[in-house]
């Protein structure tokens, strides 16, 4: 089936994250009725990951998208060379691409193995999905590609996120009854705006991915007004860059609760945590692009995609495809047909290449 069809097909189904059985008994039939076998990694009863191959030989490369979409979903339409409905661009036309290249390929003969992996769950963090794919198979390549919508264009770098809560406790009482006591809301506003104010000073290098960013984003605290608050918790969300390491980030708030004269010190726990991910511009993966695609835009992308868990293991990793990451997650969610061929077409090449 031609790729914009299949996309059309993929996007039919509705995977909305939890949902995504269907969409993977439709790929895995589609593998296996033109001739590729298919490897499942079981996540629950219905749903699972998809592992193929084709070809043979040291050099491995790996092409990566997720099944499963944001809610809700919304159907497929089209008007003005555009596929429109959740998926178009993120990320089922890449799955199509990808699960046509396969098939393409799996009729020449390659100087190595090109694996495709589908997984369930990138849409709520990866840990049902591409984690879990890398964790339980081990699975080693020279390099894989993250399919997501980038504009046709390179990202061989990604944010690093932390989350954290911030948790002060104190003595729930009458406010009147309070002499010595901490108001942990008070002692913790201190501790917010120390950390507001100062991290802009110490970490404000740019990179390919801009600048770190550094946000409290939920204050809780106290049940009414004239009781001393028993906890207040602060949640933060902290975006790092390659010029960054988590430790840095950790000594910063340390520092910075030590700056602020408290009289409760917080307990930190880290809720959350995706490595930041920077591949080499002299790397291979890098190097086929840029000579498949002279003009290829490479740049360093401010969000996250399940790439770090393939850089995680030593996988170097570079995320690309077409579609733009502005209209994804929204009702205007598309995809224009063209684009697809372009993806298409240069994917493609870059597998001939890297694995000849
Ligand atoms: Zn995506």
């Amino acid at each position: 089936m031609d790729t914009v069809e299949l996309t059309k097909k993929l996007v039919e189904i509705n995977s909305v994250t939890g949902s995504e059985g269907e969409v993977c008994e439709f790929v895995k039939n589609y593998l296996e009725e033109n001739g590729i076998k298919v490897e499942k990694n079981q996540v629950d009863d219905k749903r699972y990951n998809i592992i193929a191959r084709t070809g043979s030989g040291e050099k491995k490369l790996i092409l990566c998208s997720h099944f499963d979409t944001v809610p809700p979903h919304i159907p497929l339409s089209g008007k003005d060379g555009k596929l429109y409905g959740r998926g178009t661009c993120d990320a089922k036309c890449h799955i199509a691409s990808s699960l046509n290249i396969l098939i393409e390929l799996s009729k020449t003969k390659l100087n190595g193995e090109l694996i495709f992996v589908g997984v369930t769950a990138e849409e709520v963090g990866g840990d049902d999905g591409a984690k879990k794919v890398v964790e339980e198979l081990g699975l080693k390549a020279d390099a894989a590609i993250i399919l997501e919508p980038m504009d046709l264009r390179l990202a061989i770098a990604q944010v690093g996120v932390i989350w954290a809560d911030l948790e002060m406790t104190g003595k729930e009482m009458h406010v009147t009854q309070m002499n010595d006591e901490a108001n942990v809301v008070g002692e913790m506003a201190k501790l917010v705006a120390k950390l507001h104010e100062e991290f802009p000073k110490k970490f404000n290098q740019d990179s390919l991915v801009g600048k770190p960013q550094f946000q409290v984003t939920v204050f809780k605290g106290g049940e009414t007004t004239n009781v001393l608050a028993g906890k207040c918790i602060a949640k933060l969300d902290c975006r790092h860059t390659p010029n960054e390491t988590k430790e840095q980030i950790y000594e910063f708030i340390d520092e910075c609760i030590n700056l602020s004269n408290l009289k409760v010190k917080p307990e930190v726990k880290e809720t959350a945590y995706r490595p930041v991910l920077e591949t080499n511009k002299e790397n291979d993966i890098v190097k086929t692009f840029t000579k498949i695609k002279p003009d290829i835009e490479l740049f360093g992308y401010e969000a996250v995609t399940d790439a770090n868990y393939f850089s995680d293991v030593g996988i170097p990793s570079v995320i690309f495809g077409c579609g733009k990451m502005d209209v994804a997650h929204t009702r205007d969610e598309h995809v224009v047909i063209d684009d697809i061929k372009k993806e298409e077409e240069i994917l493609k090449k870059v597998c001939e290449d890297f694995l000849n």
